[in-house]
């Protein structure tokens, strides 16, 4: 007769210190017995504890507990990081007209692209976009980028109309033209290999900002410290022209959110959900600063020099350098064109409005009225 291993007897062998590897190859090995095996091999489990007296009056853990759904594991894996990073093979993009059409209706190339509607929706949803505006890129490859199609809403583009181009932003296939706004994506791309997918967009409080020229306050809210970094502006250029390409790539290469002046947010990741998350985390950040500026008279206190040391210590945890690294306190959290709602002394040489921060432009508009007025007097 063959050798019946239970539960209670792999709990006994362990108890006893007795080797599982004694077990005959011949013994016929119940479910729960290979549950018990498979937790002691995988997680080393203590034999003199609470859970061992329970199991043995009650006659093993598989009848104490119901059984496993279909296709769980029967003991927990190693916890993992989720990431919907894609990754390729170098020098193995598609090159004839028939392989680009079967790779981008593969399997994989059609699961990005969901991911890729997903987040248009939330963007619309999340008021972060308007009208057509707004766009979207996911690097697919050495030089393949899919990329939302223009004049399309957000909330209703689908994912048959999405395009592929390569990094010049030469449409490779997809029926619906590409959005013209493509090339700022791809000149961050081109100059930052971590940079897998940018999202564009208008949210709200973070345009706000970008329309009043203002680079929202640092060492404020500790989240978007860690996850955007500093938000840079960039300068004002001609939408589509190729100088505001240039600046945007300068200014995003080491800064994954960046506003753009009168005009809107660009925020760039290691996949699609990563770039929304960063945009989301923009946005959040200037709203609440926002807000807080009218709480507490506009003083804000900011998060301290050892405070942001530990925070560029998390973000290069994550891989994410920080530009600050090195910086002096006073470098570091200089806000210097955020009033935070403050009541500023009204300036009598100008007699500018109180409360405002005004830009170099407008200071030297202002100046030369004044002087003006003076002469004329
Ligand atoms: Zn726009």
């Amino acid at each position: 007769m063959k050798q019946v291993i239970t539960a209670n007897t792999i709990k006994d062998m362990i108890s006893q210190g007795v080797s599982l590897d004694t077990i005959s190859g011949s013994a016929v090995i119940t479910p729960s017995a290979q549950d018990a095996i498979n937790a002691h091999n995988g997680r080393s489990v203590a034999t003199n504890s609470s859970y061992s007296s329970q199991t043995s009056s009650a006659g093993g853990s598989s009848d104490r507990f119901p059984p496993l759904p279909a296709g769980v594991p029967s003991v927990p894996p190693e916890p993992i990081v989720p990431s919907a990073e894609y990754t390729w093979v170098p020098g193995g993009d598609p090159t004839t007209p028939e392989e680009i059409q079967r790779f981008f209706y593969s399997p994989d190339i059609m699961a990005i692209k969901k991911d890729m509607i997903n987040v248009a929706r939330k963007m619309w949803k999340r008021n972060m976009v308007d009208g057509n505006g707004g766009n979207i890129t996911i690097r697919v490859g050495d030089n393949l980028v899919l990329c939302t199609p223009t004049l399309r809403s957000k909330g209703e583009v689908l994912l048959d109309e999405i395009a592929l181009i390569d990094l010049d932003g030469n449409q490779k296939a997809g029926w619906r033209k590409r959005t013209s706004e493509a090339l700022t994506h791809l000149a961050i791309m081109k100059v930052q290999p971590k940079c897998k997918s940018v999202i564009h967009g208008h949210p709200p409080y973070s345009t706000a900002f970008a329309v009043a020229n203002i680079e929202p306050p640092t060492c404020l809210c500790s989240e978007a410290e860690i996850f955007t970094g500093p938000i840079k502006l960039v300068p004002y250029f001609t939408p589509g022209s190729h100088e505001l390409t240039i600046a945007v790539r300068d200014t995003a290469k080491d800064n994954p959110a960046i506003l753009l002046a009168n005009h809107g947010v660009m925020a760039w990741g290691s996949d699609v959900e990563d770039a929304y998350w960063k945009m989301e985390n923009m946005e959040t950040a200037c709203q609440t600063v926002t807000i807080a500026a009218g709480l507490n008279g506009g003083k804000l206190p900011t998060i301290n020099h050892d405070g942001m040391k530990d925070i560029f210590e998390i973000r290069r945890s994550i891989g994410m350098e920080d530009p600050r690294e090195g910086l002096q306190e006073c470098e570091l959290c200089q806000n210097d064109s955020f009033t935070g709602g403050q009541v500023c002394p009204i300036p009598e040489s100008t007699g500018a409005s109180v409360g405002t921060s005004l830009n170099p432009q407008a200071e030297d508009l202002v100046k030369k009225l004044t002087d003006q007025i003076i002469a004329n007097m």
